[in-house]
């Protein structure tokens, strides 16, 4: 299902998103964070671009392993990590193997684990860790016959953190002042299985 070459056109693919919906990304996160997801996630994925593009490498998890020390590297915010540990634990999960439906399926539920370990958010905490677990959640319900569904399981996620109050990262600070506004991070995470989704058709 990934090989070296999608991984890198699925880090492209997510290059282009971050670039394109940097401002809007920034506004959720001035709403109710310090307005800087759309420079972190832009800075981020820009510098895994130049990272990766003329490197060879032999393996998904090797690919992989690169995005992750990037972005927990060059990201200043909580993102970076978080999705730094995400990365990571998907090419600990995939090394040494092909990666096929199952081990892919693994490898998003490591990710997820991994997000919990750093983050320490569980579901309903307005965080980006939401809209992972429900795409593990998703994903674990196989077969998938559909994969654009996991696109409507992302909206329908980022949809729910609009009500949350969040209890973890900067819009904690806002408490109940920070309902009405969907999580920054949930919304970044929608663009990485968006364009997760043109490599995998
Ligand atoms: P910072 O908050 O440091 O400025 P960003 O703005 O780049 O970092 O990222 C904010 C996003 O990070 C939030 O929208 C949320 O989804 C996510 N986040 C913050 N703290 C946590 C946490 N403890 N667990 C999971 N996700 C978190
Ligand atoms: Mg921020
Ligand atoms: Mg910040």
């Amino acid at each position: 299902i990934l090989t070296v070459e999608k991984t890198k056109k699925w880090m492209n693919e997510i290059q282009k998103r971050m670039e394109e919906n940097k401002e809007q990304l920034t506004a959720l996160d001035q709403a109710i964070g310090d307005g800087d997801h759309g420079i972190n996630m832009e800075r981020g994925f820009r510098e895994v671009l130049a990272k990766i593009s003329d490197t060879h490498y032999e393996s998904v998890a090797d690919v992989l392993k690169s995005v992750a020390m990037t972005l927990t590297a060059k990201v200043g915010g909580a993102s970076g990590p978080l999705y730094g540990t995400a990365f990571l634990k998907m090419s600990m999960a995939m090394h040494g193997k092909e990666v096929d439906e199952i081990v892919f399926k693994a490898a998003i539920r490591e990710a997820v684990e991994g997000i919990k370990m750093r983050g320490k958010a569980g579901m309903g905490e307005k965080t980006l860790y939401d809209v992972w677990n429900q795409v593990a959640n998703f994903l674990e319900e196989e077969p998938v016959e559909d994969w654009n569904a996991l696109l409507e399981v992302c909206q329908a996620t980022i949809e729910d953190t609009r009500e949350m109050a969040a209890s973890k990262g900067r819009a904690s600070y806002l408490k109940d002042r920070s309902k009405g506004h969907v999580d920054p991070g949930s919304m970044s995470s929608y663009y990485i299985f968006e364009a997760l989704m043109t490599v995998l058709e």
